[in-house]
């Protein structure tokens, strides 16, 4: 399988759950794919297409994604086409005499064709040995994209009841997963759901103080690097676009309004890299498919965990590293929170606001913004080995914050525990708000003894007492605080507490040293323009000829024969004739100018690379223990850790290429063996799929363990 996975798509590993899924829609059974975007969705059913004797029908509502999918596949010498309204009558009847002489492995069709009485004639025709039903979750209303047309497929499947089915989507809420699963009769199915954590994807919150300033300079140290700034509203986006023209960048707007022409053809510049930067509201996205989006920016908040993970998620879908940045201040929320107060139906409102009140909550976090996007969609993540988001990676500074929670509670205790954080912050700091002289208020001893700390400041420190339990949100709408049990304790006993104080960073600071990070940046640029006037001449958008990694790799080993240059990520057996002698003679130029030596490419063990890890000072700590050989338990119980943690250490402690030694750890040779062949099978280095299957015989940690020997 790995053999066919390089000749044909040109990668030398799967993707997690790539290869089971794989196997078993070959072996002809129905199966339903849970994979966040840019998991590897497509060649789940790309691969068995070529291995099944006739034709897999892919379903897919997005029209303006097919030609890319298609050149893609064919570029890699696959037979692949695509049949919908943008063709005209006689190039689809020679697509479908191609396909009725077997000359089509891959043909994608939008869902409004399938009830047309001769699409139907012409399926009949042909053989077809798997259906594919991308974005499936468009077949249920209740998914955020529901798309009528998609309901022809019911029909589709009884017109073919023994054609195994392969449904596959971004979306994972249980309710939109029955809904797929019951209309389109996939009871059987075996669902397949990968892990919805983005290693390769930093998060991070920055204050909305000056963000036009900030987002300057970030564009400024990414130069070149695709972007999309998600705004609140149309009018953003296109004073946005214009004022970041002005300073020199090559910017677009894009959002609902715009005529259809020129958001085609905004969309276009940004996917064919002409424009940098789209500046959109998040109208813009469903139909994007551009694998190498360095940065997602969200100039205002968004609306809801779900919409933010999913606009996110367009960031880094080749797998290198990106990031994802948020401007944040609290009195952004008011204007949404005008807009909510607009909606007439009840239950609508409040589930807005509930959506927007976990937004705030995930921007004043005080810890890993990773580990609680991944809890929020029901996963466990150890936040130790997350270094991608900005809490981890510059952890903020802890203070003594017994005095300023003890006048917060004795705030909320005076006006009875009914209020929310606004109104108690504005008690504290003595705002002149109207309803607190009403109820006279102002009168309370409370009422302005808070003079050092922002109010931004206090609401970071409320919200690490709500989730540190000691004060509670009580009732929908406008919540008010309450002490909890926990918190009567902390004042009674007059408890000590310490708690993070709100950053000042305006910068994003990064860990250096990125796979392939190395690369020669001046051979890259020149590699890229070289790959754009391919693409231009062939009609192709960039990515289509060879993506960002592949070119990192060439800029990094220079690669000038044949045989090496075939080991580059990306590059198959037809991409290595089409373009292989254009591309190692510019490196050779190059190579020759500048006196540098070509260097054997390796082949990548993993093939989504893990961003570098900041070490701290307990990571150190437990590197002492190793020292004197002590093992994971007695390190964990010395230290009042878990196991857990202490694996979590050491595999830091590895990546960021600490010298241990760590041979006193390793497994006995008859597991060490049974974990590896997991690992092989599995055709990835996660965790998970590999304790599915081995079941009770190791712990986590144990795994975790064994998988730091598996590197050598
Ligand atoms: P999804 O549909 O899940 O969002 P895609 O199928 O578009 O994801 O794949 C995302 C990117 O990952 C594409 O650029 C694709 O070429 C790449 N990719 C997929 N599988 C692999 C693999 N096994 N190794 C390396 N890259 C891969
Ligand atoms: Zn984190």
């Amino acid at each position: 399988m790995l053999n066919f996975l390089k000749t044909h798509f040109g990668f030398d590993q799967f993707r997690p759950w790539q290869a089971e899924i794989i196997r078993h829609v070959i072996a002809q059974k129905d199966a339903f794919v849970l994979m966040p975007t840019g998991g590897g969705k497509s060649l789940c059913f790309q691969f068995p297409a070529l291995k099944m004797p006739g034709v897999t029908l892919v379903i897919s509502p997005l029209i303006a994604l097919m030609k890319d999918q298609v050149d893609a596949l064919q570029a890699n010498g696959i037979p692949a086409a695509f049949i919908n309204s943008t063709l005209t009558r006689a190039e689809i009847d020679q697509i479908q005499t191609d396909a009725l002489k077997g000359r089509i492995k891959i043909l994608y069709a939008a869902p409004e064709r399938l009830i047309l009485p001769e699409f139907q004639l012409f399926l009949k025709q042909i053989t077809v040995s798997l259906l594919a039903i991308d974005e499936a979750h468009c077949i249920s209303e209740w998914g955020h994209d529901f798309r009528p047309e998609y309901r022809n497929l019911k029909m589709l499947r009884n017109l073919f009841p023994h054609v195994p089915a392969l449904a596959l989507t971004a979306t994972a809420t249980q309710k939109v997963r029955e809904d797929i699963i019951g209309q389109l009769n996939l009871e059987k199915a075996k669902i397949f759901i990968s892990s919805f954590n983005r290693p390769n994807l930093t998060y991070a919150v920055l204050p909305q103080k000056n963000s036009y300033g900030q987002l300057i300079n970030i564009f400024r140290d990414h130069p070149d690097q695709a972007a999309i700034v998600y705004c609140f509203s149309r009018k953003d986006t296109e004073s946005l676009a214009e004022q970041l023209c002005e300073e020199g960048f090559k910017a677009l707007p894009y959002h609902a309004g715009l005529e259809s022409e020129t958001r085609r053809t905004n969309q276009e510049k940004f996917i064919r890299d002409e424009v940098q930067i789209i500046v959109a509201t998040i109208a813009f996205g469903m139909g994007i498919d551009k694998p190498d989006v360095r940065l997602v920016i969200h100039y205002h908040l968004p609306k809801s965990i779900e919409g933010y993970y999913q606009e996110t998620g367009r960031a880094g879908r080749d797998g290198l590293p990106s990031d994802c940045i948020l401007f944040y201040s609290y009195a952004d929320t008011m204007k949404q929170q005008f807009f909510i107060r607009q909606i007439e139906n009840e239950r609508l409102r409040q589930n807005a606001s509930q959506k927007l009140d976990q937004m705030v909550q995930y921007c004043e976090l005080a810890t890993c913004r990773r580990s609680h996007l991944l809890a929020y969609f029901g996963e466990d993540h150890q936040p130790e080995i997350c270094g991608g988001c900005d809490i981890c990676l510059s952890p903020p500074e802890e203070i003594d914050a017994t005095i300023i929670t003890q006048k917060i509670m004795s705030a909320m205790v005076r006006t009875g525990q009914r209020f929310g954080t606004n109104y108690v912050i504005d008690l504290l700091l003595g705002a002149k708000n109207k309803k607190i002289i009403e109820r006279e208020h102002h009168k309370l001893s409370v009422y302005g003894i808070v003079d050092d700390f922002s109010k931004e400041d206090l609401r970071f420190i409320t919200s690490q007492l709500l989730s540190r339990g000691l004060i509670t949100k009580n009732g929908d709408g406008y919540p008010g605080l309450q002490l909890s049990p926990r918190g009567h304790d902390f004042l009674k006993q007059r408890e000590a507490i310490h708690l993070r104080k709100l950053k000042s960073i305006t910068k994003l600071s990064h860990p250096s040293g990125a796979v392939e990070d190395g690369y020669d940046r001046e051979l890259f640029e020149k590699l890229r323009l070289l790959r754009k006037t391919i693409a231009d001449d062939q009609e192709v958008p960039p990515f289509v000829v060879f993506g960002d990694l592949a070119l990192r790799q060439m800029a990094l080993y220079l690669p000038q024969s044949a045989e090496n240059f075939s080991r580059i990520s990306g590059v198959g057996e037809a991409k290595l004739k089409q373009y292989g002698a254009t591309f190692t003679e510019a490196i050779q130029t190059y190579a020759q100018e500048n006196n540098l030596p070509e260097k054997k490419v390796p082949v990548k063990k993993s093939a989504t690379p893990r961003r570098p890890q900041a070490l701290g000072s307990t990571h150190l700590e437990t590197q002492k223990l190793v020292q004197k050989k002590m093992s994971v338990a007695e390190i964990a119980s010395q230290r009042g850790l878990t196991c857990a943690t202490i694996a979590a250490h050491l595999e830091k402690l590895v990546s960021a290429g600490a010298q241990i030694d760590l041979g006193y750890l390793r497994p006995s040779d008859e597991n060490f063996a049974k974990i590896k062949a997991a690992f092989e099978k599995s055709g990835g280095m996660s965790l998970s799929p590999v304790q599915k299957m081995l079941g009770e015989q190791f712990s986590y940690e144990e795994l975790r363990l064994a998988r730091l020997f598996l590197k050598d």
